[in-house]
């Protein structure tokens, strides 16, 4: 019997993963799951898409709960028996000004678009077919310009190892916590958000490390879709959903067997240094 190619994105009831699921449906003949933390939105989004001519389908996901993930990974294995594509593209950041306290903004933030990524992506790992790849939508904001040299130096070593970077993060947020966060390197704006996708960014380049050294063709990329008009992107940035999406549509097509990007953050399709 046949089985259907399934893609999956994450947080795709708007902005770029929207944008994502729309051009996955044109340009690809399979299954595209439109997931999103809420139902209501999730299906408003897919109501949007059908007028459109796009036909994907929903399920509920929340890649900051546990549970979540679990009746997700089940949906899959009994529908699918399989995972061809991954885009983790959900995330959210607290603005420069916003009043939340930092500690709950790096709570909330670390848990959605660091550990939200890396256990979505894990449990997931089971499931994933040969020539499988995995996009990671991290962002420039998450560039090693503002850490000491010995934090640039760990995220950049082609010997870390998925244990170590997780205690890295975890280390990180507890050092927001007991306040000493400063003295340890993490000194600057937008702290929460940008950390997360270093740590989003450097996972990235770990779990391909990982993948290859089973022999298996799967590909992990992380990119930076631009500067992009949506809620988190606001309304002065120069880009349009539809031009955010290009890369990480790019990346989830990726041919079999592609020597290059492998393990690697782009902007624009093209290979930048981390
Ligand atoms: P939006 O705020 O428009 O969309 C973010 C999406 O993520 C929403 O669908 C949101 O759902 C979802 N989300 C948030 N938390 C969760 C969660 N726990 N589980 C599942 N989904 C969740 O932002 P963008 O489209 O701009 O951002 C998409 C990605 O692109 C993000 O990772 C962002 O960091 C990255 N990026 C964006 C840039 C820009 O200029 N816009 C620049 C660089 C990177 P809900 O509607 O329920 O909140």
């Amino acid at each position: 019997h046949s089985v259907t190619n399934s893609f999956v994105v994450t947080g795709a009831n708007k902005g770029i993963g929207l944008a994502i699921v729309k051009g996955l449906c044109k340009q690809f003949n399979g299954t595209v799951y439109l997931t999103a933390r809420d139902v209501s939105r999730g299906q408003e989004a897919v109501k949007e898409l059908n007028e459109q001519g796009c036909q994907p389908r929903f399920h509920q996901l929340d890649v900051s709960s546990l549970d979540s993930i679990q009746r997700f990974k089940q949906h899959l294995e009994q529908e699918h028996q399989g995972l061809d594509v991954l885009v983790n593209n959900a995330g959210v950041m607290y603005g420069r000004s916003n009043p939340t306290p930092l500690v709950e903004q790096v709570e909330v933030t670390m848990g959605i678009n660091f550990f939200g990524l890396l256990n979505l992506t894990k449990a997931l790992t089971p499931l994933l077919r040969p020539h499988a790849r995995i996009v990671n939508v991290s962002s420039g904001m998450g560039d090693l310009s503002h850490v000491t040299p010995e934090l640039r130096q760990t995220f950049q070593s082609k010997q870390l190892t998925e244990q170590e970077l997780v205690q890295m993060m975890e280390q990180f947020v507890s050092d927001v916590k007991s306040g000493v966060h400063e003295e340890k390197g993490w000194k600057m704006e937008t702290l929460a958000y940008r950390v997360s996708k270093m740590g989003a960014t450097a996972l990235s380049m770990v779990l391909q490390r990982q993948f290859d050294a089973t022999g298996a063709d799967v590909v992990v990329n992380a990119l930076c879709p631009g500067w992009v008009r949506t809620d988190m992107g606001g309304p002065s940035a120069g880009r349009s959903v539809d031009k955010g999406a290009e890369t990480p549509i790019y990346l989830a097509l990726l041919p079999p067997n592609v020597s290059s990007p492998r393990g690697e953050f782009l902007r624009d399709k093209k290979i930048l240094s981390f």
